[in-house]
């Protein structure tokens, strides 16, 4: 079933936004350009989440013959670092995508949201607020009660305007004074509560160094960034939706004064990629790696993209992941089975097969000479003949996987067992003539005749059909590697909600995940966690076996995936994979065998 030929490349289904960008271009409103952005903070590793976002806007810029600026949304000196900021140019360019010089960073206008903010002081639309962090978070009101207006709203402007400069001029402690917006404290969203745009803060910043001590804000640094870019679609996850009203307000306020050019971008929001049997949480991230439940960032369970990159994931299976499952406005969860089957699909359409045997038992061909050997063909990829084949050499001596072979087999077991014969895949007939058992009654080798007649690929082999096909390693030809099988990290869907197994259909409550942006633009992720998330991990996620390859498989260049024959798809290890030893990661299996479980949990 995994031999079938790979699905034809989908062709782009329709979504909002590529009907969104199709009627742009239609009506002339961006005169057919299109101008996307992939906004990270430089502050952790990107993770399957980001593969989402990065598909969308570099594929939508690319569909349109537009482009992609990747931009470093980098306000927040605190968190943020450069050694990041080359891990996430490396992801981007991994899953396939180049932004050409069009690399920014918001720091770049740090000198243009300053005279902004000046002007939007001068213009009565902005005033320096001395309440506490506290104080500003009690009268902000709720959704059902409006705000209450701070005692500095009517500050004049050349007061605000003189102590803006001196916040600059570093007269003042971090919290001291904020720059607040003068919008609508009785707003019926709470974003335009007169929101804080500019804060003090004594700190470096890996770019700008010590210039500033007030730094803007994520709401006001996007927007304006977004326009300075002259970015057409900027596209967001659902939680910045209601962002979205002062996103405009401030960008039509600065076109309105002349200090922006129109046509202005527009924000537009889908929903974020959430997927079972993993988190995605920087925080629990940060977690798995600093107490060793993971072996780094980059360990292959990990869901960053290093981690992908290093279990043997494909960017274009990511894309296939993406594409099946669309883009939408409505957060849901994706089980995790839709991510190894996009990545199946692709591997198989890739994929070089190779046989390894991982679980060993000597097999014994007593009618065949000692001291021979001999080729067989093996097709490098069953539905790309010219890809070729490859020999793997025959001898008396050979390894099959333990469980090809049963003593004592069960109705309808075809592979090898007393008296039975089989196909030893690309080379001859064999039948089982006895074992070999150990003092405690283990079987250590099975004996087997085999018939000279029935080489696979000479005339005439095929007119005898045995029901059963295993795949076998000449003993004294195979080499030895470090298998390390990869499965999931958690063991249930949900890890750490109140039902991890979401089991009760339609009780959305242990599993629905809010989503909320703060003002550094920073997403706090909200699963009603009742219970330890690290209490769900798979205890079984990573398996190392020593096992035999084929000869060829000792010179794979690292990272070179394969299928190994009826077993999965394995990598070559970006890192340990080497010229003395070989390293192959499990990718994933051939089938699903988490299958019955998600069924349960379904
Ligand atoms: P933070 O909490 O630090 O902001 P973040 O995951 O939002 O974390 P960013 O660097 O801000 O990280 O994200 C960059 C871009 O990736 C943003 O546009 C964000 O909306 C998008 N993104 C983040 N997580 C996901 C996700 N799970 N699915 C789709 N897009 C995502
Ligand atoms: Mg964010």
């Amino acid at each position: 079933m995994t031999d079938k030929p790979a699905p034809p490349a989908p062709a782009p289904a329709p979504n909002f936004l590529r009907t969104i960008i199709a009627e742009d271009n239609r009506s002339g409103k961006y005169g057919g350009q299109v101008v996307t952005r992939f906004p990270p903070e430089p502050n952790g590793y990107l993770h399957y989440g980001h593969a989402k976002s990065i598909i969308i806007n570099f594929g939508l810029a690319a569909e349109n013959n537009g482009r992609c600026n990747l931009r470093f949304d980098d306000t927040n000196p605190l968190k943020e670092d450069v050694e990041f900021e080359d891990s996430i140019c490396g992801a981007v360019r991994w899953l396939g995508y180049d932004w050409g010089e069009h690399r920014y960073h918001a720091s770049d206008y740090y000198d243009d949201l300053y005279r902004f903010a000046e002007w939007f002081i001068e213009q009565g639309l902005a005033y320096i607020d001395s309440q506490s962090a506290e104080d500003m978070r009690a009268t902000r009101g709720t959704l059902t009660e409006p705000g209450k207006e701070s005692p500095d709203r009517h500050r004049p402007a050349a007061e605000s305007l003189a102590l803006f400069r001196r916040m600059k001029a570093g007269e003042f402690a971090d919290g001291q004074y904020v720059l607040r917006l003068k919008i609508d404290m009785a707003s019926p969203n709470l974003n335009m509560r007169d929101p804080a745009i500019y804060r003090i803060r004594h700190a470096s910043h890996h770019r700008t160094g010590d210039k500033w001590c007030v730094y803007p804000l994520y709401d006001y640094t996007h927007c304006i960034s977004d326009a300075l870019e002259r970015i057409t679609h900027s596209i967001c996850t659902l939680e910045f939706q209601d962002h979205r009203p002062l996103y405009d307000w401030v960008i039509e306020k600065l076109a309105d004064g002349g200090l922006l050019e129109r046509p202005l971008p527009r924000q537009y929001e889908f929903a974020r990629l959430n997927l079972t049997y993993v988190v995605l949480s920087k925080r629990k991230l940060i977690e798995l790696v600093n107490k060793g439940f993971v072996d780094g960032w980059d360990d292959p369970r990990m869901p960053t993209l290093v981690g992908a990159r290093r279990r043997g994931f494909t960017p274009d299976g990511f894309r296939l992941l993406i594409e099946r499952t669309g883009v939408s406005k409505n957060d849901t969860w994706l089980d995790m089975s839709l991510l190894e089957n996009a990545m199946r699909d692709d591997l198989n359409d890739i994929a070089e097969r190779r046989i390894a045997i991982l679980d060993p038992l000597k097999l014994i061909i007593d009618n065949y000479p000692e001291n021979q050997s001999e080729d067989c063909f093996a097709p490098n990829h069953p539905q790309k003949p010219e890809l070729g084949k490859r020999a793997v050499p025959f001898s008396r001596e050979l390894w099959i996987e333990r469980d090809d072979f049963m003593e004592t087999p069960p109705k309808g077991y075809f592979r090898l067992s007393p008296g039975k014969e089989v196909r030893l895949r690309y080379g001859y007939i064999v039948q089982c003539t006895g074992v070999d058992k150990d003092a405690a009654g283990n079987i250590v080798a099975v004996h087997a005749t085999y018939d000279p007649d029935t080489k696979s690929g000479t005339s005439g082999a095929e007119t005898r059909k045995v029901k059963g096909n295993i795949h076998w390693l000449s003993a004294a030809h195979a080499k030895t590697a470090e298998i390390r099988l990869y499965d999931r990290l958690f063991a249930v869907p949900f890890p750490g909600a109140r039902n991890p197994l979401g089991e009760a259909a339609g009780d959305t409550s242990s599993t629905a995940k809010a989503v909320s942006a703060d003002a550094d633009g920073e997403t706090a992720e909200a699963v009603s966690e009742e219970r330890n998330y690290l209490d769900d991990l798979n205890p079984d996620s990573k398996k190392v076996i020593t096992a035999y390859i084929e000869p060829a498989l000792a010179d794979a260049v690292p990272e070179t995936r394969f299928q190994f024959e009826r077993q999965g798809y394995f990598v070559a290890d970006l890192e340990d994979h080497t010229k003395t030893k070989s390293v192959f990661n499990r990718t994933v299996t051939l089938k699903d065998s988490w299958g019955e479980a998600s069924g349960k949990s379904g």
